[in-house]
């Protein structure tokens, strides 16, 4: 029987809805054989993960996923695999990315609310742990039935999380603010430090953008080769985009680069199950699906 991996969900201590034991269960039940664990800035789920891991019998990949800004209208993220995730001083770095996020935070409330949505830090930092992210934000304005009314005049019917992120909270967008974060190299060498493999995320959605009439993707390519110039070791050829036919593309043009320059290649959902960021985990629904033999191929290069 062939064996399928996903390399890349998050659990609640970024910006998933599950406890990292309830998505290592997930995984197992799917069928799956491998799964990644991958939140943003953060490592805290790695401990609970690995040992439901072990209890049920399912590998856990650990992994974060490190945010990073290559220039002001630009945001990367950047999947560290295999890193040394118990490391006391790699540990205290990212709770300083945690509280630079929470900074953040405080920035997008109050612009949010010079806007007229209701929404106060002091909520949002309890729905979290540790780390604040968009979907997180998105859904207090959403669920918050004091915002209904300014959300139907918007919107024109209430948004998804998807929706009001795309209106909002992504950069150019009126409640956006930059944290002072890792620009790519600084986090390609923290991973490295740590003994990871750095892996562009979702090449998909940061290096692909999509006309709106024609519906054609233009690939941005040059990107990635600053980001090869930076240390970059690999990209997550195997990540969605918004229908079949566009990740059919993507996949292919992805597979062909890494193939061309010899690169690692990860792949994963990018599931949350909170809001409505990534696809289900494993793919399913999708047809998607990502063999074992990627997770061998990485742990391959993690040992040179
Ligand atoms: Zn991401
Ligand atoms: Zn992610």
């Amino acid at each position: 029987m062939k064996k399928y991996i996903d390399l890349h969900a998050h659990t609640y201590y970024s910006d998933g809805g599950l406890s990292p034991a309830a998505v290592v269960e997930k995984a197992k039940k799917i069928g799956l054989s491998a799964v990644g664990i991958a939140d943003h800035d953060s490592v805290s789920g790695l401990s609970e993960a690995t040992s439901a891991g072990k209890k049920i019998g399912i590998e856990v990949v650990p992994a974060t996923e490190i945010t990073c800004y290559p220039s002001e209208k630009r945001e990367f993220h950047i999947l560290g695999y295999f890193i040394d995730w118990k490391n006391k001083t790699f540990q205290s770095f990212l709770k300083e990315l945690q509280t630079q996020r929470e900074q953040q935070a405080e920035k997008v409330v109050a612009s949010l609310n010079e806007l007229g949505y209701l929404i106060n830090l002091g909520d949002l930092k309890s729905l979290t742990r540790g780390v604040i992210g968009k979907p997180h934000i998105a859904w207090m304005v959403i669920n918050d039935l004091e915002n209904k009314k300014k959300l139907l005049e918007d919107f024109g019917g209430i948004p998804t999380a998807s929706d009001f992120i795309r209106k909002y909270l992504i950069t150019g967008m009126p409640a956006h603010h930059r944290r002072e974060a890792l620009d790519p190299k600084d986090s390609i060498d923290l991973i490295h430090k740590h003994g990871g493999l750095a892996i562009l995320a979702h090449p998909s959605w940061d290096l692909v953008s999509k006309d709106s009439e024609s519906g054609k993707l233009t690939f941005d390519d040059h990107y990635l080769a600053e980001l090869l110039g930076n240390g970059l070791d690999g990209i997550e050829v195997y990540s969605h985009r918004d229908s079949e036919e566009d990740t059919k593309l993507c996949v292919a043009h992805y597979e062909k680069i890494a193939k061309e320059k010899g690169l690692a290649v990860s792949g994963g959902s990018d599931y949350h199950g909170f809001s409505s960021t990534g696809k289900e985990l494993g793919f399913v629904g999708f047809y998607l699906k990502i063999p074992y033999q990627v997770l061998d191929d990485l742990k391959l290069r993690s040992k040179k």
